[in-house]
């Protein structure tokens, strides 16, 4: 394109991010991962593997180990043994490891920031301005929490040892989470990432490694469900920390139920997002954009479902129209994209089935008049008018990029809306109204 057509239509070209560092990563690895035990790399028992894809192009990335029982085993042994050592060592040399595992992370930050991209699909913007420096600050933070646990936290005791299992919309993320402050009050780990992203783990394993984090501190242990389930059932395990579905949320809690175990779950959302007549409208779709659009709609708190006053809906529903038409799909590692690839096959058959669940329920479906690219997992930005209250997509959690609106008369009316959900986590008020309601 000649630089006076850009000027004609001032389009964005295309601004891929260089996969080089990334790809060289896997390839130290031949793209085929053991698992991360008592600070060693070892095969799986079950000496099976599955292949990790990237959902932008459906292309295979590396084969990542399926841990069995003695595996599970082997983790939970290593990280048990690790200890009494680790909760001993005190809170100042606990820090000093924190502080230099975000040290390591930020210094190799775009390496983390792509490779999320690729095994994700979510837009590298987003990983390398949101969820890499949020990681970051995680470990930084809670390495001031384990300098200070001694003074500031005396009643403070470690669990022992903790099994996180997380899910994969925000895979590096979620480990930081439940790690950081894990083992910065002294407790030793075996986490386990979602089967579709298990590559920054397993590089933030690497990282472990080179600070010389001592053996079996942080063990990772990569798998599917059954693996999941094997940590859950351990007898050694302290604690379960569990971000993901809320139907196998329900089979952790009850898995647990009466063994001792303490367990922490973290699970779905259908959260309202209302807009009342007088809200500065513009705002609105780009709190919109940010709600339900934002990595692909993969969020737990995502804004699904919109209330609006009845009086501006059609006002509003044009203007999201409009935008919609104008935000940007294609390749997470491409710079000047807004929304990249749903994260596997399975889950965009989901996303599929429910929104066309939602045409068979009598609701209006909006899409826009772009097609998404056909190479990768994708999914373009969706709304629906019309819907009912009791409506499946409007009491069921999509977990992809589809907005439900429904419009309200009263103040009253809203908040009935809004808390006609089994769920809770999130909830936005768009209003310039400044007494309260
Ligand atoms: P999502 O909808 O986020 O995929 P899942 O709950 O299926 O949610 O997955 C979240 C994590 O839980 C993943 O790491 C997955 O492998 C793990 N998992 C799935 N089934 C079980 C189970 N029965 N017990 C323990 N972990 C499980």
């Amino acid at each position: 394109m000649k630089i006076k057509e850009i000027y004609e239509t001032m389009s964005y070209g295309p601004a891929p991010e260089s996969a080089e560092e990334a790809i060289q990563f896997l390839d130290n690895h031949k793209r085929k991962f053991n698992l991360f035990i008592n600070g060693k790399w070892v095969a799986p028992s079950s000496k099976e593997y599955f292949d990790s894809i990237n959902p932008s192009t459906k292309e295979k990335l590396a084969q990542i180990s399926e841990a069995n029982e003695a595996d599970v085993n082997k983790a939970v042994a290593a990280a048990k043994r690790a200890l009494p050592e680790w909760a001993n060592v005190g809170g100042h040399q606990r820090a000093r490891y924190l502080y230099a595992l975000a040290r390591q992370i930020q210094k190799h930050s775009r390496l983390f920031a792509v490779l999320e991209s690729l095994d994700n699909g979510k837009p590298i913007r987003e990983t390398r301005d949101i969820d890499i420096p949020i990681v970051i600050r995680h470990f930084y933070h809670h390495a001031g929490w384990a300098q200070l646990r001694d003074t500031e936290l005396k009643d403070y005791k470690e669990l022992g040892v903790i099994g996180q299992i997380i899910p994969w919309n925000f895979p590096l993320m979620m480990l930081a989470w439940k790690i950081a402050p894990a083992i910065a009050m002294g407790n030793t780990i075996v986490l386990k990432p979602a089967e579709s992203t298990s590559l920054t783990a397993l590089l933030f394993a690497e990282i472990c490694e080179q600070i010389g984090l001592p053996n079996g501190v942080v063990n990772i242990i990569t798998g599917h469900g059954k693996t999941g389930a094997t940590l859950v059932e351990h007898k050694d395990v302290n604690k379960i920390a569990f971000t993901g579905s809320t139907e196998v949320g329900k089979i952790i809690r009850r898995a647990t139920a009466g063994t001792g175990k303490k367990l922490s779950l973290e699970l779905g959302g259908k959260s309202p997002f209302i807009v009342f007549e007088d809200a500065d409208l513009d705002s609105v779709v780009e709190g919109i954009v940010d709600a339900i659009w934002f990595n692909q709609g993969q969020v737990c708190c995502a804004g699904s479902r919109l209330l609006v006053q009845e009086s501006i809906a059609e006002k509003l529903y044009k203007k999201i129209r409009t935008r919609m038409e104008s935000l940007r799909i294609g390749n997470a590692l491409d710079k000047s994209i807004d929304i990249g690839a749903i994260v596997d096959k399975s889950q965009l058959k989901v996303i599929t089935d429910l929104v066309q669940l939602g045409v068979d329920e009598g609701s209006t479906l909006c899409q826009p008049s772009w097609a998404c690219p056909k190479e990768g997992y994708f999914y373009p930005p969706t709304m629906f008018t019309d819907v009912s209250p009791s409506a499946t997509i409007a009491q069921e959690e999509i977990f992809g990029p589809v907005l439900v609106a429904m419009s309200f008369r009263t103040h009253k009316e809203a908040v009935k809306l809004a808390n006609n959900t089994r769920y809770g986590l999130a909830c936005s008020v768009w209003t310039e109204l400044r007494t309260s309601i």
